[in-house]
């Protein structure tokens, strides 16, 4: 006894168990003809429960709004001569009352034995489970982030319009502030998720331009001075720099954030030294804090990761959307340090010029060259 119909696939069909995609054939009545070995695996049914059912029922698809792809695709009720294949989509199927991702794609069938007939191919989408799970995460911390400071303003607003003259001016003037500062908590989650969609999905546009790198954390650190260092000390060690081909705006922003970091989680003075190699500029941010275990240095650069026991205001983005920056830049990031005597940062820029921004400069100087001037004499 055996799960296979016993005639078999038939033998213009027999290529398809070849396949490693799933591939499920059907008629013009929409009824199953043949299902490969990797759609069995993939539907987790023998052949003989989806030979010779209709596929609406044995292969139930459904779209991202849950609507049935049957139904809302008619995939078998056009001419087969007008459309011959649909581009792949994004799908769910019915897996034992589960719905797994898969990209399908369909080919009608023109003129043989299968005429009108319908070819569906079906590959796992494993690089959406992922996605779908990664913003199934993202949503629920985003709602726990906002949910805290959203649930003060309210209180505190209520509390005052219900009770404005039981107040004295000082209480009212501290429960503003907290009402303030929660709003501002707000904004910044929300920056901090914009700038965060923008790495993910690679959308991140860096305006480069030729900077002296020095001027940068010069800029920052008087900054930090002035205002979010809130009276620490700053030492700083530069040398001097190469110009450096970088986005001033965002290399800003990650020296702002390391600062404000070691500003926050640290006590004592904090060192931003910089070192010129071959291939690269080296930024350290040396504060002499608790340190990061060396088990959690990987983690502080991951979306949403905040030191277990921290007790400091955060939402875990900041040294996510560092690393995004820096890495946009092409340099990298890391932590290194000690427990107990502090933390090192270090991220690195790469040297160079147009090239970095993916510019053939070859091209452009094989071109002037070409022209028959010198590098820097007028073009033809
Ligand atoms: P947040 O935006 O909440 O500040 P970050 O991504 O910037 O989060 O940092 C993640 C975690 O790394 C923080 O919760 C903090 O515990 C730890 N951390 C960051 N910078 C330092 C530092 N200089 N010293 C010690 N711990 C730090």
């Amino acid at each position: 006894m055996t799960d296979e119909p016993a005639a078999g696939p038939p033998p213009h069909l027999a290529g398809l168990d070849l396949l490693a995609d799933a591939a499920v054939v059907v008629d013009r009545d929409g009824q199953v003809v043949h299902a490969n070995a990797m759609a069995v695996r993939l539907l987790r049914e023998p052949a003989a429960h989806l030979v010779g059912h209709p596929a609406a029922k044995v292969l139930q698809l459904r779209t991202d709004s849950g609507l049935d792809w049957w139904e809302g695709c008619d995939p078998l009720g056009t001419d087969p001569t007008l459309v011959r294949r649909m581009a792949e989509q994004d799908l769910s199927v019915l897996v034992g009352g589960a719905a797994r991702p898969v990209a399908v794609t369909a080919s009608r069938v023109a003129g043989g034995p299968l005429d009108g007939g319908l070819v569906l191919s079906l590959r796992r989408n494993d690089a959406r489970r992922r996605r779908d799970a990664a913003r199934a995460d993202l949503v629920s911390t985003v709602s726990h982030e906002l949910r805290s400071p959203l649930t003060s303003v309210k209180g505190f607003t209520k509390t005052l319009l219900a009770k404005w003259d039981r107040f004295t001016d000082d209480q009212k003037r501290q429960m503003l502030a907290t009402v303030n500062e929660d709003a501002d908590r707000v904004t910044r989650l929300l920056g901090e998720l914009l700038a965060v969609s923008r790495i993910d999905a690679g959308r991140l546009q860096l305006k480069r331009q030729m900077v002296h790198l020095d001027r940068v954390v010069t800029a920052v650190v008087g900054r930090a001075e002035a205002g979010f260092g809130q009276g620490r000390r700053f030492e700083v060690e530069l040398p001097a720099l190469p110009e450096l081909y970088l986005d001033p705006d965002r290399i800003e922003q990650v020296l702002t954030n390391l600062l404000e970091n070691a500003v926050k989680y640290t006590d004592g003075p904090v060192l931003v030294r910089a070192r010129e190699e071959p291939q690269r500029v080296v930024v350290e941010v040396v504060d002499r804090g608790r340190g990061i275990e060396p088990e959690h240095r990987a983690a502080i650069f991951t979306k949403f990761f905040r030191r277990p026991g921290e007790k400091r205001q955060g939402t875990g983005l900041g040294l996510y959307i560092t690393k995004g920056l820096v890495e946009a830049h092409g340099g990298t990031i890391a932590v290194d340090g000690e427990v107990g005597v502090g933390s090192t940062f270090t991220f690195t820029v790469p040297k160079g010029g147009l090239e970095l921004a993916g510019i053939d400069t070859t091209a452009l100087r094989r071109a002037t060259r070409g022209g028959g001037s010198a590098p820097e004499g007028p073009r033809p």
